[in-house]
């Protein structure tokens, strides 16, 4: 029996793609091989790559003049070869602090270049994200980095940052593809495709041709973006079988209705779920009403002491990975675009129930 899944990731994958990979396991099209079997240089594979990117430009409406890579190495790993793509030439990068995945970020990058901090949000717990007016921006700057969802604290940006002639960089792992982004506003998209679209292994990075030209010389070939935009993002074997999972995961938004669709379903989660905590006086969430992330909602307990056997709860009635991070405890329900609205009212007419017994 399938469970509602609210992981933060690796997370839910929507079922019918689960159920066409099923399918489609033994004999892909016909070709007698399974995806995972394929070389990446076959016909057959390139002919998956090249619908998945077709299909991930229709969905983001990514403009001609961006590259779009299936790279390996996680967002964490991007926190390195960002800077090492970026700087040459340019000694400061500025960065936008807003929480955990921000500050691993910018500590990371401390290797490459020096980093100017121009706001950060530790002030107040990171539970909002700061204006833009407050930010202090070093001109000249190799870029402007920002996490537009922060996974862990759940605080989403609801504005695109202005950063002039200064490329901006986002870390947009787990919310890509949830909400309409203008992406001629980002010199550098980049995320992990384990939250909102497909399996753990592909990093997908989305570059501004005229930055191809500015990494480091020490720069490993596998991470050095205009190499891999050369070939196609075939320098190395690339994770096939998580592209092509994604691919699947893009035909199935793409017959959603695209982004827009989507972004109304998840507004529409998102808005079931903040309505009942503010309404509670047992559960509550922290993060700044404008700046809550539609995603990844956390949440405590009016008392702590309850947590195992909400979760416990939780469990018995089909519904798992609600546990916090451990950076900050309590709980965290995420709530993806492959998490339907049946799951998100589950959750809510458990936690009335509980709230109702325990409260
Ligand atoms: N950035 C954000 C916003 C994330 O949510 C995560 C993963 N939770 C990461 C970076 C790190 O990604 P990975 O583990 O794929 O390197």
């Amino acid at each position: 029996m399938r469970v509602f899944n609210f992981s933060a990731g690796p997370a839910v994958l929507p079922e019918v793609v689960l159920q066409r990979a099923a399918a489609e396991m033994l004999d892909w099209h016909g070709s007698g091989m399974s995806v995972m079997e394929m070389s990446h240089r076959g016909k057959e594979f390139i002919s998956i790559a090249e619908r998945a990117e077709a299909d991930l430009r229709a969905l983001l409406a990514i403009p001609k003049h961006y590259k779009v890579l299936f790279l390996q190495g996680g967002a964490i790993g991007e926190n390195a070869i960002v800077p090492m793509n970026l700087v040459n030439g340019r000694a400061v990068a500025d960065y936008v602090d807003t929480g955990e995945w921000s500050k691993k970020s910018l500590k990371e990058a401390r290797k490459y270049c020096t980093v100017n901090v121009a706001a950060s949000a530790s002030d107040r717990g990171y539970t909002y994200v700061p204006p833009q007016s407050s930010w202090q921006l070093t001109p000249g700057a190799a870029y402007v980095h920002v996490c537009t969802n922060e996974t862990i604290g759940g605080v989403e940006y609801g504005f695109t940052p202005d950063t002039g002639d200064v490329p901006l960089v986002a870390d947009m792992s787990s919310h890509l593809l949830s909400r309409v982004v203008d992406v001629a506003k980002y010199g550098v998209i980049y995320g992990g495709a384990q939250k909102n679209m497909g399996p753990a292994g592909l990093t997908l990075v989305i570059v501004r041709d005229d930055l191809l030209d500015r990494a480091l010389p020490i720069t490993p070939s596998a991470f050095h973006w205009q190499e891999q935009a050369a070939a196609d993002s075939m320098l190395n074997t690339p994770a096939t079988y998580s592209i092509y999972i994604a691919g699947l995961v893009f035909e199935w938004l793409l017959a959603q209705g695209g982004v827009a669709a989507i972004e109304r379903v998840n507004v529409a989660k998102s808005k079931l779920l903040y309505d009942y905590l503010d309404g509670s006086s047992f559960f509550r969430n922290d993060v700044l009403p404008q700046d809550r992330s539609r995603m990844n909602v956390p949440f405590k307990l009016a008392d702590p002491a309850l947590d195992g056997e909400f979760l416990k709860g939780a469990e018995q009635h089909g519904m798992v990975q609600l546990k916090g991070h451990r950076a900050v405890g309590g709980m965290r329900a995420s709530i993806y675009n492959a998490m339907p609205m049946a799951g998100v009212q589950a959750l809510v007419d458990y936690m009335r129930e509980f709230e109702r017994r325990r409260g």
